[in-house]
């Protein structure tokens, strides 16, 4: 695991930890109408099944706050209220049992009723998400700033927390939202040089996959790699819960949080290659994905260079003459049919979650390796080996030798 920021803040949205070195958790918001209490419940479990710890939903009506009531008590995740302009909804919200708020600055501008929502939340236990927003500034910051500048955003996020904290207010999270990927990065590190509140990650209306995952991820890692983050959201024009999975998986491949679930590497196939690769990475994934194992495998298009070039993977199969060559850490354990590769791989991940690597080894095929040799050297002296190898180090022993 990675180490981040532990000098932040440490709050709790729920039994969520968020900061002060706490795992950074994954958010992302409903689509559903808020008073559609079974829809959106229903997303709301969705999402957790993907990897949300925390889910965000509007209260933005008297009936969304009515529909909170219902929701929070039945949501398996801890429910944060999304408050835009009406302060008396945040005051709904918390009677409603949400575990934290969201208050844009740029359209609650009123002082005494921010903190009015502070005394209630501080009453309650509750914390409040500064959400600066690019593209939702305060008017009189951005008239200032003549546009949503990383200063405009970190002025308006240390306004409202100064508001806060004139009440004694501090369980506080910060985001600076930009929908432009620098400015968002650069807002994140200005706010983080200046104050020690955990911050919710995000570039929004980041627009749909892909692009809007490229947006999502060159901000978002950005930061994280540098210790900067605490809690991210992924803000996808897409069914939510592609948020919530990309969301984890990025935490995932960062080692910021272990691996729950598939993480599937494949070679980018080339002319080498003795299987359509990218059918059967897809087909693997179908199979595998679903057994939510925290399995690392490798799909390789030939058995040439495949299990080497893999050997770090937990699982994986190389493809060679018609056979998929099955290995284990880099070691060949099966050779199996073709058409067989997906469902011997499936079969081999759930052995060796019930089994260990150990025992699998134990039970290798001893003619797999074999025959895996065998293919590997006929298809290295029909091809040559990938990198030229034999033909580079002659050419290196003749130029050593002066021939
Ligand atoms: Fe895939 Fe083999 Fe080509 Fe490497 S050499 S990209 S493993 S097919």
């Amino acid at each position: 695991m990675r180490t981040l920021r532990t000098d932040t803040r440490r709050l709790h949205v729920g039994n969520v930890p968020v900061g002060g070195g706490a795992p950074v958790s994954v958010q992302s918001m409903t689509t559903t109408k808020t008073d559609d209490v079974d829809g959106t419940l229903a997303q709301v479990y969705a999402l957790s099944g993907a990897g949300a710890d925390i889910v965000r939903i509007t209260c933005n009506t008297v009936e969304a706050a009515q529909g909170l009531a219902e929701i929070v008590p039945r949501s398996p995740v801890p429910i944060i209220a999304d408050i835009h302009y009406q302060y008396r909804l945040a005051l709904a919200a918390i009677e409603a049992g949400v575990a934290g708020l969201r208050l844009n600055p740029g359209n609650i501008r009123n002082e005494d009723q921010i903190k009015t929502v502070a005394r209630a939340a501080a009453d309650a236990g509750l914390p409040i998400r500064v959400g600066v927003n690019g593209g939702s500034l305060d008017k009189d910051i951005l008239e200032r700033h003549g546009s949503a500048t990383p200063e405009a955003l970190v002025e308006s996020a240390l306004l409202e927390i100064r508001y806060l904290e004139d009440v004694d207010f501090h369980d506080i999270k910060i985001s600076v939202k930009h929908s432009d990927v620098t400015s968002m990065v650069e807002s994140y590190r200005l706010l983080a040089e200046k104050i020690t509140y955990p911050l919710h990650l995000g570039v929004t209306e980041a627009g749909p996959p892909p692009g809007g995952l490229i947006k999502s991820v060159a901000g978002i890692a950005s930061l994280l790699i540098d210790g900067i983050g605490d809690t991210i959201r992924f803000s996808l024009t897409a069914d939510p819960v592609e948020e919530a999975k990309a969301g984890r998986q990025l935490l995932e491949y960062l080692k910021l949080r272990e691996r729950s679930g598939l993480d599937l590497i494949a070679c980018p196939s080339c002319g080498r290659a003795e299987v359509d690769v990218i059918q059967v990475a897809e087909d693997v994934r179908e199979a595998l994905e679903a057994e939510k194992l925290p399995i690392q495998v490798a799909v390789m298009g030939c058995v040439v260079n495949g299990p080497g070039e893999a050997r770090e993977a937990d699982l994986g199969i190389a493809a060679g003459r018609g056979r998929g060559h099955l290995f284990i850490k880099g070691q060949v354990v099966r050779v199996v049919n073709e058409d067989e590769m997906a469902t011997a791989l499936l079969e081999e991940a759930r052995l060796l979650a019930e089994e260990g690597v150990e025992a699998r080894l134990a039970a290798a095929d001893p003619n797999a390796a074999r025959e895996a040799n065998e293919v590997a050297l006929e298809l290295r002296g029909t091809q040559g080996d990938a990198n030229q190898a034999t033909e580079r180090r002659a050419a290196v022993a003749d130029v050593a030798t002066g021939e």
